[in-house]
């Protein structure tokens, strides 16, 4: 087991580090280009929605991303201590978001890109989204 840990400001420029970041740290497993890409997407939707939706675009906080890798597994935990998420089964349905202006499909790529996905959530406290592959 190899482990990784990252906090970053909850800035958007962070969403390419953190995409980089976890891209790098995967790479010494076997795993083919199109699957890391595959990752990349699936951290940057989560990432995203930590700064986007858990923190409302504030920069003043902090995303942390926990990293694991063994053999040929991965798997990362992206944890917000923002304004946590009221009926995650609604969140979860594709084409749902709380923002008229935006897609609501960032936890299907997560979901379809990850082989293991699960969602903590408690509002007022955050989110913690597990992910692995
Ligand atoms: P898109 O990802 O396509 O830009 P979206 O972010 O709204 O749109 P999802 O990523 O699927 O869509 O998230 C669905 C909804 O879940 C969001 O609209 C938001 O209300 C809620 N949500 C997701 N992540 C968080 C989070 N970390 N904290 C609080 N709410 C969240
Ligand atoms: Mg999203």
């Amino acid at each position: 087991m190899n482990k990784a840990v990252l906090e970053f400001s909850s800035r958007t420029e962070n969403v390419a580090f953190a995409r980089v970041a976890v891209a790098a740290f995967v790479s010494q497993l076997d795993f083919t280009l199109s699957d890391i890409e595959e990752i990349k997407v699936a951290v940057s939707e989560a990432v995203s929605n930590a700064i986007i939706h858990g923190y409302g675009n504030n920069p003043d906080h902090t995303v942390r991303l926990e990293l694991r890798v063994a053999e040929e597994y991965m798997e990362i935990e992206v944890i917000d201590q923002g304004k946590g998420i009221k009926d995650i089964s609604q969140a979860l349905e594709p084409a749902y978001s709380t923002d008229p202006e935006r897609m609501g499909l960032g936890f299907a790529f997560m979901q379809s890109f990850m082989e293991k996905f699960s969602v903590q959530s408690t509002p007022g406290k955050g989110t913690r989204i597990k992910m692995s592959r």
